[in-house]
C-alpha cells in the first residue's frame, strides 16, 4: 500500500508513519530526514540545502523530486511506502504522479492530519528525538517510560532539531499554508483524500488512520 501523510509541521506525520512502518511494513520515506542526513554528511546536496532548511523555507522542487523518485522503487518499498513530508507543492505532486505512472505504481490514500497553528507551535517546541535510533518524543505529550531513557533502544542521548524554534516555525507554517495546502484540493479531486482530526491523542489518530487504510492493528 502506498500512502501520503499530509499536514503542517508538527501535525504528527512522522509519529504515525513510524507506527505504520513498524506494524505493517510500509517503508517510511521522510524527505526531511533524508535532507537532514545529507546536511550531516556534509556533501554537495547538504551544502545546497542547509541554509534553506535553517530558515524554514522549502528546498527547490527539482532537488526533492530527484531524491524521492529513486527511493520509491528501492527493494525496501516492495510492500509499499509512506511519504512523510512529500509532496509539499503542486509541482512536486505532479512530478510524483508522473514518476508513479512511469513505474506502474499508484497512490492508495492521501491522509491529511488537521491541527491548528497554535497547537503546532507547542508540539514543535516540545519535540525531541533519540540521538541513536531517532524515536520521537515530546516534553509533555509523549515522554519516554523511564525519564531520560529511549523506550525503543535504551539510548540516553537526545537531540532537538535546529529549525524547531518559534521563529523558524512561523516561516514553516507560512510555507505550509501558502505552498502545501493547495495539495488538499489536488488530491480531493482525485478522490483519494481522507482527513483526520490530528488534535486527538496519538492513539486516537492511529485508530482513524487504520480505519482509512482498512487495517485493524493495535
Ligand atoms: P511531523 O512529522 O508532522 O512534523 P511529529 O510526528 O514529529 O510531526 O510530531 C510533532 C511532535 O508532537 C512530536 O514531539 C510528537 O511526539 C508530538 N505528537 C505527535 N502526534 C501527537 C498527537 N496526536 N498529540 C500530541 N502530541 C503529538
Ligand atoms: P516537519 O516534520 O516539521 O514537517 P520536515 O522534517 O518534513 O519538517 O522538513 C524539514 C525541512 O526540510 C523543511 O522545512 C524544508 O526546508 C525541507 N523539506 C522537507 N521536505 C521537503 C519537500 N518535500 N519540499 C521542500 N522542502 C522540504
Ligand atoms: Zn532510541
Amino acid at each position: 500500500m502506498n500512502l501520503i501523510l499530509l499536514g503542517p509541521p508538527g501535525a504528527g506525520k512522522g509519529t504515525q508513519a513510524a507506527r505504520l512502518e513498524k506494524l505493517y511494513g510500509f517503508k517510511q520515506l521522510s524527505t526531511g530526514d533524508m535532507l537532514r542526513a545529507a546536511v550531516a554528511s556534509g556533501g554537495a546536496l547538504g551544502k545546497e540545502v542547509k541554509a534553506i532548511m535553517d530558515r524554514g523555507d522549502l528546498v527547490p522542487d527539482d532537488v526533492i523530486v530527484r531524491m524521492i523518485s529513486e527511493r520509491i522503487t528501492a527493494p525496501d518499498c516492495r510492500d509499499g511506502f509512506i511519504l512523510d513530508g512529500f509532496p509539499r507543492t503542486v509541482p512536486q505532486a505532479r512530478a510524483l504522479d508522473r514518476v508513479l505512472a512511469e513505474k506502474g505504481l499508484r497512490l492508495d490514500h492521501v491522509i491529511e492530519l488537521r491541527v491548528d497553528d497554535a497547537v503546532l507551535v507547542a508540539r514543535i517546541s516540545g519535540r525531541y528525538a533519540c540521538a541513536s535510533c531517532g524515536a520521537n518524543y515530546h516534553d509533555t505529550n509523549r515522554k519516554p517510560r523511564v525519564a531520560g531513557v529511549c523506550d525503543a533502544c535504551g539510548g540516553t542521548e537526545f537531540v532537538r532539531r535546529k529549525d524547531d524554534n518559534a521563529g523558524v516555525v512561523a516561516t514553516r507554517l507560512k510555507a505550509y499554508h501558502g505552498q502545501t495546502a493547495p495539495l488538499l484540493p489536488y488530491y480531493r479531486e482525485r478522490g483519494i483524500l481522507a482527513s483526520v482530526d490530528g488534535m486527538a491523542s496519538i492513539e486516537a489518530v492511529a485508530k482513524e488512520v487504520d480505519q482509512i487504510i482498512g487495517k485493524s492493528g493495535k
